[in-house]
């Protein structure tokens, strides 16, 4: 696993819960601690930032199917991530107690042992059973509270969960009672409260609750809010009655995970949230489709347009075969007169070995530095380097033209990936110069989806993907198939866009520069342009 980490790739595990696993030994004194930390409904943006930095800072992180991928990519690839069943059973005893067991088993050899829950992990989450081995070890513990389902849901739905004319109390209830459960829900109690009820867990029993509830008194037109897979890309918000309700779920047939809140604010202000953030991609779900740790400037445009994005990586991003040859040149610098850098990952590697050998920027001595286009130059301005040149023109034939007309032969170092166009090489020795190459990173296709993954792309209707690069062209080629002719392919390049073209895809927009803000605009131009005219 080490291992792995180091190279970069995120090891996803799915932990047996098995009961015949040492019993915990005593931790007196035991450094490790485990955090219970909220996820919140889904969509990052609704993480605390408390719960970021722990996913961050975490050794392990213990998760299950109710967090989202968008919300595990924040996970640094060389944190260990375990899956546990979400609700399986390990033998008779709980579940909540195997996954307290295997925390603490992991705390052993572990600092942080994150335990990452949906919503609030101290809402319907099972906390007791969990934290019950923890603290019988005598393991430190930190509750991070996360955004509640209930309370994400009425946000999203545009409903006040409680109002001074509307409802003076807020309950939040299971809609799943076990059947053998002695005490089931109190409809009685429940009907005679003038407040709101969230109902947790209830698509599969809506019999049961709505004609609990109608036979203990409640009105028939109470009404009732359906937020579906809340906070993500495919949220669905419906209204129904209490009457109305099991033959609204049986026709529309909202998936899980979903919320449903009972009462007179349902109907107050239903839709105000989602026609207040409009922006030219309101409603539009784009898939991003760039490797962990890069693209959240992307992300975060379609956001600002008012879209949702979904990271979907197809590429991975990891150290080249060998470091020697960067290294080597590093040592050198000084003997180059330009050193160039294709992609900001280039920049991230250079930097990285430099400082590595104990090195900084003196090291370079009179060495220019040239960035093939804008985000490179940011990147090599955020390590602390000026950039001495970036072409007008945003790719290798640009920094040919601008760089290449120099009459004496000049010595260039290229920064760049394992793999990619030996255009620049090609021209400069063409017009006479030295050029030395070395790979700072290596870039690899991605050569399945997961199951996950796989279902989602079938079942969410997106209507972007971005396309920031070749290699990113072909792999989502290959992994999606027929599915992109289906969506609006934004490309970031003309060379992108050309390697589209080869697979028989004709991009939707191309972005004018290189660069996140120009892809988004390009997408946003093309909304506004295609929007029905209003009357
Ligand atoms: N601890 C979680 C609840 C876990 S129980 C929380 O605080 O939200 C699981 C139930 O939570 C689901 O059956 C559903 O009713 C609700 N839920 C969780 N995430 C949801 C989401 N994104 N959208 C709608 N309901 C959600």
């Amino acid at each position: 696993m080490a291992q792995a980490a180091r190279r970069g790739l995120i090891h996803t595990a799915t932990f047996p819960m098995s009961s015949d696993r040492p019993p915990p030994s005593a931790h007196h004194g035991h450094p490790g601690r485990v955090l219970f930390v909220g996820a919140g409904p889904g969509d990052p943006e609704l993480l605390t930032v408390r719960a970021v930095d722990c996913l961050r800072s975490a050794d392990v992180v213990v998760y299950d199917t109710l967090v989202p991928q968008n919300v595990l990519d924040l996970v640094p690839p060389s944190v260990t991530r375990l899956a546990v069943p979400r609700d399986g059973r390990d033998g008779d005893s709980d579940p909540g107690e195997a996954i307290g067991r295997l925390l603490v088993q992991l705390a052993a050899e572990a600092r942080t042992v994150v335990r990452l829950k949906g919503g609030d992990p101290a809402v319907f989450g099972r906390l007791t059973e969990e934290m019950g081995p923890v603290r019988d070890a005598a393991i430190p513990i930190e509750i991070v509270p996360g955004v509640t389902a209930a309370v994400a849901a009425a946000a999203a739905a545009g409903i006040p969960l409680t109002s001074r004319s509307a409802a003076s109390s807020l309950t939040i209830l299971t809609g799943h009672e076990a059947a053998d459960k002695r005490e089931g829900i109190d409809f009685q109690q429940l009907a005679e409260l003038s407040g709101t009820l969230a109902i947790y867990m209830g698509v599969e029993q809506v019999e049961r609750w709505s004609s609990g509830l109608l036979a203990a008194g409640k009105p028939a037109q109470t009404p009732v809010t359906i937020v579906s897979r809340c906070s993500w890309p495919d949220q669905r918000i419906a209204v129904s009655t209490l009457a109305r309700c099991v033959a609204d779920f049986e026709r529309h047939h909202w998936p899980s995970p979903a919320v449903v809140i009972v009462g007179e604010v349902a109907q107050t202000l239903v839709g105000a949230s989602t026609a207040a953030v409009r922006g030219p991609l309101a409603g539009r779900r784009v898939l991003n489709t760039r490797p962990p740790g890069q693209g959240d400037d992307l992300d975060a445009l379609v956001r600002a347009a008012g879209g949702s994005c979904r990271r979907v990586p197809v590429i991975r991003i990891g150290p080249p075969a060998s470091w020697q040859p960067l290294d080597d040149a590093i040592r050198q610098a000084d003997t180059f007169d330009w050193i160039v850098f294709a992609s900001a990952n280039g920049v991230r590697g250079f930097a990285e070995r430099l400082r590595r050998a104990g090195l900084d920027g003196r090291t370079l001595g009179t060495v220019r530095l040239a960035a093939i286009g804008p985000a490179t130059r940011q990147a090599l301005e955020h390590a602390g380097f000026a950039c001495d040149l970036t072409p007008d023109l945003f790719r290798s034939e640009g920094i040919t033209a601008a760089l290449g007309q120099s009459p004496s032969a000049t010595r260039f170092l290229l920064v760049r990936a394992n793999r990619g166009r030996d255009l620049m090489r090609r021209e400069l020795e063409m017009q006479g110069h030295i050029v030395s190459e070395v790979p700072a990173y290596a870039s690899e296709p991605i050569d399945t989806l997961d199951a996950t993954t796989a279902t989602e792309i079938e079942q969410v209707p997106f209507d972007w993907i971005t396309i920031t690069s070749s290699l990113i062209a072909e792999s989502a080629v290959r992994l999606f198939g027929h599915r992109i002719q289906q969506w609006r392919v934004a490309s970031l390049s003309p060379i992108t866009s050309a390697t589209l073209r080869q697979h028989g895809i004709e991009p939707t927009v191309e972005a004018t520069a290189a660069v996140a803000d120009s892809l988004v605009a390009a997408m946003t131009d093309w909304e506004i342009a295609h929007a029905p005219r209003s009357a």
